[in-house]
């Protein structure tokens, strides 16, 4: 049931980072809502990428948000700049990449034609703005500046001066919601205490379509490879020695890297600028008000370790659009507390499984104590051992474990 007579848009997704035009993207194509008028509201569109570069931010996707990106008419396009891994090796800081205790998975044995592919942040942006399901879509280029919330709409200030009614306030702007903090919902978490440091490197060896792993006492250090044959380094480590990387000589900056990575790719050197981010586990106490839904970071914010903040927020947006579309079929106050609870009970729980599993291995791997390390030893070598576990991890790389929207499920890939 449209409310477009009674509103300017039906939905109004606030941020135009890949969560939000992803989310946009998706109300547009979705059958069961036609009819719909969605905007998204969004300060600073990108650029279109250079194809010629790799843009410093990366991530990790995986085949859920590849089937969550293909039905947003996005995903062609992506892989065509995007690295596919097929293989994934993690040990730890006293053990070596070959060892028996070593974790390595490889697609070929699950059957998979890779465990997922490596894409700048800039381009699924741009190829989601670019997508045909955004073609319907109005962008508001202006930040948000207030809301207020009637019985029956919601109005939407902007920082330009622009005031527009919807029915339904979508939250995606990100770690620091702006939308969040309008309606008063707090978050509970932490400061992890810890820097990612993020370049592109050339390396001695290939990078053999493998994303690496060494988990060092001050976090894990991780080689992503790039289509340019490049690797992506995100290290994670104290703030002091973050800063002291990123203002090292290119030439130390390489010999550090090449120390701390036991020189699995031989000698590295550093082949783009730097940058550093400050990692925190934040978890928002609530999801969704009456007219409200909050996605992507907007949510909850994850330490990187496992690749798995933007996998996590495409699938919110899957899952909320999916809940809309149900209930709308069903009749119902699409945008009441009723229904968005249904959304917000599905995400919190899946979200916050993934959340704490995260928190528990950078703790684990964190440990200095001999007991500890020789215990974590054991059980790495222990999964890596277990056919059982070993699936399990691969489904949970793949994004294709736990309760998934009808999108990605009905795709073939989902256990
Ligand atoms: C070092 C590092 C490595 C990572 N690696 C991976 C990985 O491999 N795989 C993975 O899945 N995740 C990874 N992540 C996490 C991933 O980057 C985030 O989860 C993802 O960017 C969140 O997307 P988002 O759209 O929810 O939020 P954002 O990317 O923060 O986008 C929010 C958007 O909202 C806009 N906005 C902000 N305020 C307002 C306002 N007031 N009004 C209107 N618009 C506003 C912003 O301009 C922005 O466009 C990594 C994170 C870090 C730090």
């Amino acid at each position: 049931m449209s409310n477009g007579r009674r509103h300017d848009f039906d939905a109004v997704v606030i941020g135009g980072g890949m969560v939000g035009l992803c989310t946009a993207a998706l109300l547009e194509r979705e059958e069961r809502l036609s009819g719909w008028r969605v905007a998204v509201v969004e300060p600073s569109l990108p650029r279109a990428p250079d194809p010629d570069s790799v843009d410093l931010r990366v991530s990790a996707l995986s085949r859920a948000s590849e089937r969550i990106l293909q039905a947003a008419g996005a995903w062609d396009a992506i892989r065509e700049h995007a690295c596919p891994y097929t293989d994934m090796v993690v040990w730890d800081a006293a053990s070596s990449p070959d060892a028996r205790d070593a974790l390595r998975f490889s697609a070929s044995e699950t059957g998979e034609p890779d465990l997922g592919h490596i894409a700048e942040n800039l381009r699924v942006q741009w190829e989601l703005l670019e997508s045909p399901e955004i073609e319907g879509v109005t962008l508001l280029r202006a930040g948000l500046e207030s809301l207020e919330f009637q019985a029956d709409a919601a109005t939407v200030s902007l920082t330009d001066g622009r005031r527009v009614t919807c029915g339904l306030v979508i939250g995606a702007d990100g770690g620091q919601s702006r939308t969040r903090e309008l309606c008063g919902i707090s978050r509970a978490g932490w400061a992890y205490g810890q820097t990612a440091v993020v370049a592109h490197l050339r390396t001695e060896r290939p990078h053999a379509h493998t994303a690496w792993q060494r988990f060092l006492p001050d976090g894990p250090i991780a080689f992503l490879p790039l289509r340019d044959g490049r690797v992506s380094l995100v290290w994670t480590t104290t703030p002091e020695n973050a800063a002291a990387l990123q203002a090292s000589e290119p030439d130390e900056f390489g010999r550090r890297v090449t120390d701390a990575s036991a020189r699995v790719l031989g000698k590295v050197e550093l082949a783009s600028g730097r940058a550093g981010f400050p990692l925190a586990l934040w978890h928002a106490r609530e999801y969704v008000r009456p007219r409200l839904a909050l996605v992507g970071d907007a949510a909850h914010t994850i330490h990187p370790l496992a690749g798995q903040g933007v996998n996590l927020g495409f699938l919110d947006g899957a899952s909320l659009v999916e809940v809309l579309a149900d209930a709308v079929e069903a009749g119902e106050d699409h945008a009441g507390l009723r229904v968005l609870r249904r959304y917000a009970r599905w995400r919190r729980s899946e979200n916050a499984l993934m959340l704490g599993t995260t928190d528990t291995l950078n703790r684990l791997f964190g440990e200095r104590s001999v007991g500890i390390a020789a215990a974590r030893r054991c059980g790495l070598a222990l999964v890596g051992s277990q056919p059982f576990a070993r699936r399990l991890f691969v489904r949970r790389a793949l994004g294709l474990a736990g309760d998934l929207p009808g999108i990605v499920s009905r795709s073939g890939y989902a256990s």
